[in-house]
């Protein structure tokens, strides 16, 4: 670091993943007077099975670090907390109210995973709800007892409620679609002396829910100088691009008497698709006489959880008429000599874990069957698997030999990720933008969707997050990009 830089204040910012998943930003807020305050936004598991074994291990000292901001509680954004408090993190961590009641859910069935799949002393690889490969070893990443002590340290906080995390640094939590309780936030770092520097983070971003009112941002934040770390996981795709396909698959697969599959994540989208089942039996297109079931035991939670909070949702219910709980594995048998038509919802999304490796081996060499994916299926999972394979071809699953029957289809209908305009759009609300921060995205992404913010919204300066650079923020924005190597000096 240049000395003669020392009587000013700085955000140095540094994503520690390169892509997607096992998201983690590191921050460190330099005073002039030499204090250093260190700060984590997420800090998730990696998903991608190519980047497996970062989840055992931290590229930082994470008790050097002060506080971690959360954003939602997808578990690529929170399942390594309790893992950072085992490794010695001592702060506090802020996230909404809400999220406080969902990230309890989501790490103890994380954790549970995996200390059953290190039981079960098994080779294979497990996947927890939302669809992470977790790689077997000695000992899991953490057990019930991290995350106890994980969430005795986590505060929830109201939206729009400016909170002071230090003498220096305040936070603001703003309302985002993209899921229940998730934020955008707003760090003000502010000195004596010194103009404020002003912080937002997207974490992943949606403008709307079907479940809640997304308020627009505050119009003194939308005219702040402002730097904005941006998600961009559809920063290359289009609104028109998307098909809306999941009605008619419903209504085809009950008119011609089948058995519908829909394979689901257990948080949002399980109650996004029973809202979807509500709205097709209330506009009759759907015979309310047809049976639902869902089978899948962490739904029923967030289920739960949705229904609590329902006085402060949009919907009055989600829930549809003649709608039955599998709770065990007898139900489950029964479910599958049952013959007649109907709906079975079940998780996990990507059908490598839960009660889906049951349904999806059994109704996939049925032809009167429909099988629906509500969402991404990563490769090398059975999701993927079984819409890789041609219709009526024969294969190999868990050892049988196979023919693909059941008509097999995936819908991205139900992304609660912003698109490329839905991006645009958020960026367009400031009109004293300094700097844009592409981050959450595959490479190629990031940097086309880096050069359509310049050709169209011309910030003063745009850069791509990543774990090689770290960018460092002034009062007016970027000040330099800097080698990793030398960030923690
Ligand atoms: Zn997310
Ligand atoms: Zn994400």
């Amino acid at each position: 670091m240049s000395r003669s830089n020392k009587a000013e204040m700085y955000l140095d910012v540094l994503a520690l993943h390169k892509e997607v998943t096992g998201s983690c930003i590191s921050c460190i807020a330099r005073f002039p007077n030499g204090q250093k305050v260190k700060f984590l936004v997420d800090c998730g598991l990696f998903q991608e099975e190519k980047y497996q074994q970062l989840n055992y291990q931290f590229s930082f000292d994470p008790s050097e670090y002060d506080f971690l901001l959360v954003t939602h509680t997808h578990i690529d954004h929170i399942g390594r907390i309790p893992k950072l408090y085992k490794e010695g993190f001592k702060g506090k961590t802020y996230t909404t109210n809400i999220a406080v009641e969902l990230m309890s859910a989501a790490l103890n069935n994380t954790a549970e995973i995996l200390s059953s799949s290190i039981q079960k002393n098994s080779k294979r690889k497990v996947i927890v709800d939302s669809s992470i490969p977790i790689f077997d070893s000695s000992k899991p990443l953490y057990d019930l007892d991290d995350v106890s002590y994980a969430m005795e340290n986590v505060i929830g906080k109201d939206y729009n409620q400016t909170f002071k995390v230090n003498e220096h640094i305040s936070v603001t939590l703003l309302k985002n679609g993209h899921t229940l309780g998730s934020a955008c936030i707003l760090v003000t770092i502010s000195y004596k002396g010194q103009k404020p520097i002003y912080a937002l983070f997207t974490g992943d971003y949606s403008p709307e829910n079907m479940f809640f009112d997304v308020n627009d941002i505050p119009k003194k934040i939308k005219d702040l100088p402002i730097s904005i770390i941006t998600e961009s996981t559809y920063g290359t795709t289009s609104k028109k691009s998307i098909k809306h396909i999941f009605d008619d698959l419903v209504i085809n697969s009950v008119k011609n008497k089948e058995t519908l599959i829909i394979t689901l994540f257990a948080f949002g989208r399980m109650q996004e698709v029973k809202y979807k089942l509500m709205k097709l039996q209330e506009k009759n297109l759907l015979d309310k006489n047809i049976k639902i079931y869902c089978d899948g035991k962490l739904s029923y939670k967030y289920d739960e959880i949705f229904l609590s909070h329902i006085d402060e949702l949009k919907i009055k219910d989600f829930l549809p008429k003649n709608i039955h709980q599998i709770n065990d594995y007898n139900e489950r048998n029964a479910l599958l000599s049952d013959r007649t038509c109907k709906i079975i919802l079940t998780t996990s999304g990507m059908g490598n874990y839960g009660p889906a490796q049951v349904y999806l081996p059994y109704y996939i060499s049925r032809p009167k069957c429909t099988i629906i994916f509500g969402g991404y299926t990563a490769e090398n999972t059975l999701g993927r698997k079984l819409q890789d394979v041609r219709d009526n071809d024969i294969f190999e699953l868990n050892g049988v030999m196979t023919t693909k029957k059941a008509s097999v289809h995936s819908i991205n209908e139900l992304s609660s990720h912003a698109k490329q305009e839905d991006l645009l759009q958020f960026l367009q609300k400031f009109s004293n933008l300094k700097l844009v921060l592409i981050n959450h995205g595959e490479n190629h992404v990031k940097e086309s969707f880096a050069k359509k913010i310049v050709e169209d919204i011309n910030p003063k300066n745009v850069a791509i997050l990543g774990p090689e650079n770290y960018i460092r923020i002034g009062a007016h924005g970027l000040i330099k990009s800097y080698i990793a190597n030398n960030y923690l000096n």
